[in-house]
This record gives C-alpha cells, structure tokens and sequence, in this order.
C-alpha cells in the first residue's frame, strides 16, 4: 500500500465502527513490521527417538531454528495425520499424542505442551472454506511435536497441524500449499514433515548408518529436482521409476514435501540440510526455503 492509499484508506474508515477500524490499523502496522515472508521449512523427521536423543540430524534442526527470527505460530504438515477432507487443529490446548509403539517409556513420557490458536484456525478455514474444516480432536503427533521439541524446548509458540486429505491426489495437494503460503508472510512458519525416501518395510537393521543404493538414488534424484524447481515431475513421483517406487510405497511421508516446495517464491534460494539415508530405506534429507 502506497501513502497515498494508506491515507484514502483512513478516510473511509470514518464511516466504519472503531473495531473495524483498529484491526485495520493493527493490519497494516502488522504488514509494516513484517513485509518478509518466514521460511518453509521440509524435515526429514525419521525415528521418533529424535525428539530425545542428541545426534547430527537433531543438532541440524538446532541449527535452523536458531535461524528463525518472529515465529508468531507454526503449522505443520504432517505425514502421520491422514484424513478424509483436510483438517487445521482448532483446541487451545493440543494433546501430544504417542502414534507409534514399540519405543522405551522415556519417550512415552515425553509431552508437548505448545498452545494452540484457535483463532487464527478459524481465520484460515473462513478464508478456505470449501477445502478446510476444523478439527477440534487430534492434538500434535510425533511428526510434529519430535521435531519442534528440539525447535522450540519451551514449548511457547503455537501450533496448529494441518491434515492430508488420502482421497486427493499430489496435484491437489500442491495447489493447496501454493494457496496457503501467504500465511508466511503473517508470521507462521510452515513445516511439512515426513522423509522423501520413507520405506518401513525395507529397513536394514544390520547397517543403520547407510542406505541402500536405491535410497540414495532417489535422494540424489529428488534433490536435482527441487533444485532444478522440476515441481511437475516432483508431483508427478510415480512415473519417476523403480528407485522412486521403492523410495514412497505411499504418498504420506512424501507429500509435506510437495506443501513446502509450492511455496517457494521464484525468487527464493533454498538449501538441503541433514542430507543423508540411513537405516537402508529413509532419508532424512532436508530443505530450507527462504531462509536467509
Ligand atoms: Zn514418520
């Protein structure tokens, strides 16, 4: 807004209640402070144990966090939270919930008690009506809250997850990431969390340190594509081959990576950190938009 529309605005708020009137000031004050938009963030968040032990990939989220400046709230997209339709948590205060077993009862014990933010919830689902309805049951899963427990210990920024629709496919999902990230310039910073190479049922145990070859094929192979911003051919994973096949047997741990990529502006660089496969078959590969 220019001065001189700035000023016309406020002569027209001489006929609006003084409410309105305010919260078009704090709107404006607030796009003064903060013309920049926050960073998208994509983490590779593997093991849930992450969110207790200390190893190079928790010591890498340390170090983009310390990067972060005026986090008003986070939403995050997570690969554990699959629905029919796509949800935004609408509770002040989300539950941490345990969605794994077989884990020591350390981790058990583990709560994350960020607060949620209801209004701004419900801000988002009026702007996005048809696509976005409220939840008010879910609550953080360790794909959200093992990875901002390392972010953010105190626990004292908001958070509000935002659940994969399983009917829609990867195109819809991108289109709906593209339309949400000018919440990044409101303060929000956007995580999509979940692991480009993710296949459970091909872990190698006997080698945890490595991946199989075709683990680091598809990584290497992902990571040309997000830096030649090949976003087509990234939705479009399925025909990218048997490597590819092998690295997302199901689209959930993949798709928060689709989230984050469409909101990169064509002027941002980004970069990848933690980028390594471990364990066989996951990567924990992952991708900084923005961040300056
Ligand atoms: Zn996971």
């Amino acid at each position: 807004m220019d001065r001189k529309s700035f000023i016309k605005s406020f002569s027209l708020l001489t006929f609006v209640p003084t409410a309105m009137k305010l919260q078009a000031i704090l709107n404006y004050t607030d796009n003064k402070i903060q013309p920049e938009a926050l960073p998208v963030l994509f983490i590779g968040h593997g093991s849930p144990m992450n969110a207790i032990e200390e190893n190079e990939f928790v010591n890498g989220w340390r170090k983009i966090a310390h990067r972060l400046h005026d986090v008003k709230a986070v939403l995050c997209v997570s690969a554990h939270w699959e629905t029919a339709g796509t949800y935004i948590t609408g509770m002040d205060k989300p539950k941490t919930i345990h969605d794994f077993g077989g884990f020591p009862q350390e981790l058990f014990d583990v709560q994350y008690p960020a607060p949620g933010d209801p209004l701004l919830a419900n801000e988002i689902q009026s702007k996005f009506k048809e696509h976005i309805k409220i939840d008010h049951n879910w609550g953080l899963d360790h794909g959200c809250w093992s990875v901002l427990k390392q972010f953010f210990p105190n626990a004292n920024v908001p958070v509000l997850q935002l659940s994969l629709d399983y009917n829609k496919d990867p195109g819809y999902h991108y289109e709906l990431a593209k339309s949400l990230s000018e919440l990044r310039k409101r303060g929000i910073l956007i995580i999509g969390s979940g692991n480009m190479v993710h296949n459970l049922s091909k872990l190698n145990w006997a080698h945890p340190e490595n991946g199989f070859d075709w683990a680091i094929e598809a990584n290497t192979t992902f990571k040309t594509l997000i830096d030649n911003r090949s976003h087509h051919e990234l939705t479009n994973y399925v025909k990218l081959g048997k490597a590819i096949q092998l690295a997302v047997p199901t689209p959930e741990h993949f798709l928060p990576l689709l989230y984050v990529l469409a909101m990169q502006d064509q002027d941002e660089d980004l970069q990848f950190f933690n980028d390594a496969t471990v364990m066989g078959s996951i990567s924990m590969t992952s991708v900084a938009i923005g961040l300056n």
